[in-house]
């Protein structure tokens, strides 16, 4: 990892340790926490999921650096147009969903249970209905289905919802999403194959996938991200890492910045949240997100609303982050 010259100035006793509860269990987590650091180019977020090691910590720490020493490239656009999420829910909800949101892409959860083909047959028909043959249904199905299955079921959902933009991660491995690549004419992309920066290039060269699902936050900063979008050679879809309003601007910034942006991104997360720790959430208006040229900083009520409660947990974090600024300086 490249040496940065002002890490050792981070100070983890001047990081604020943050909880905030989600709306409904997202990753198997029903509270999300972090830390917020600010520095001469304003605010960042350092938030690597707590089952994660120090390496990996590593490159979400880069990514706070970067925001808030160095700051962000030139974006070739000012808004990205984002996807509604649509869980797995019945078709009436599906549509109503789709309908509130003002996006003209939906991301639609499938596979949610075995045997639940039906049901996503018919979220998959409600959400085209709602959207219109103009919008774009793309499926996750998060690396549930073996290749057969996935062939199979793909085919039937992809007629279901006239037309499928793609179909994320249907299955666990790289050489199984290369497998349904070639027996479906429906583009494949690839998220959970995608978590560290070699990833992409993997995916690419064993042509597992016609879309990469990039986060900047795991991948070590929007100039890193933007180096590996450019290595793997395939149109990229930026997605949350279910940061705050905070951390989130990185991940606008990378999707700002990317040369090439022909998919909607999975940037519409802070509504996961019960509350965020800016005053003006990054919150998608008429299916787009504004490109900040700049982080958000956080509102001090929202701070001490969301400040962690438990000192336990406080000190855990000032330590990881202390630990971690080693590996980086
Ligand atoms: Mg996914």
């Amino acid at each position: 990892m490249a040496r940065l010259t002002r890490v050792s100035d981070l100070d983890p006793a001047s990081a604020l340790v943050y909880a905030i509860p989600l709306r409904t269990r997202f990753r198997g987590i029903t509270l999300r926490e972090g830390m917020l650091l600010e520095g001469p180019r304003g605010w960042g977020e350092f938030c690597p999921f707590i089952e994660y090691d120090d390496h990996e910590a590593a490159h979400w720490l880069a990514t706070t650096v970067e925001q808030i020493e160095t700051g962000w490239p030139e974006p070739v656009r000012d808004r990205i147009p984002v996807n509604c999420t649509v869980p797995a829910v019945g078709p009436e909800r599906a549509y109503a969903i789709v309908a509130e949101s003002g996006c003209r892409t939906a991301k639609v959860k499938v596979a949610d249970h075995p045997g639940s083909l039906a049901e996503d047959i018919e979220r998959v028909a409600a959400v085209r209905d709602a959207l219109g043959p103009g919008g774009a249904v793309r499926v996750d199905a998060n690396a549930v289905w073996d290749v057969d299955t996935a062939v199979t079921n793909l085919r039937r959902i992809d007629r279901a919802a006239q037309g499928l933009e793609y179909a994320e991660q249907p299955c666990r491995t790289v050489e199984e999403l290369a497998a349904v690549r070639r027996r479906v004419d429906i583009p494949i992309a690839a998220d959970e194959s995608i978590r560290r920066a070699e990833d992409p290039l993997r995916v690419a060269v064993a042509g597992a996938a016609d879309i990469a699902v990039l986060k900047c936050t795991p991948l070590g900063g929007v100039r890193r991200a933007l180096r590996v979008a450019a290595a793997a050679g395939l149109p990229c879809v930026i997605s949350s890492a279910l940061e705050t309003s905070v951390g989130l601007s990185a991940q606008l910034a990378l999707a700002g910045a990317l040369p090439e942006l022909d998919h909607a991104c999975g940037l519409g997360t802070v509504a996961l949240f019960d509350g965020d720790v800016v005053a003006q959430p990054l919150r998608p208006v008429g299916g787009y997100l504004k490109v900040p040229r700049t982080p958000p900083a956080p509102d001090p009520e929202l701070l001490q609303r969301f400040r962690h409660p438990d000192p336990d947990r406080v000190v855990w974090w000032r330590k990881r982050l202390d630990r971690v600024r080693r590996l980086l300086a």
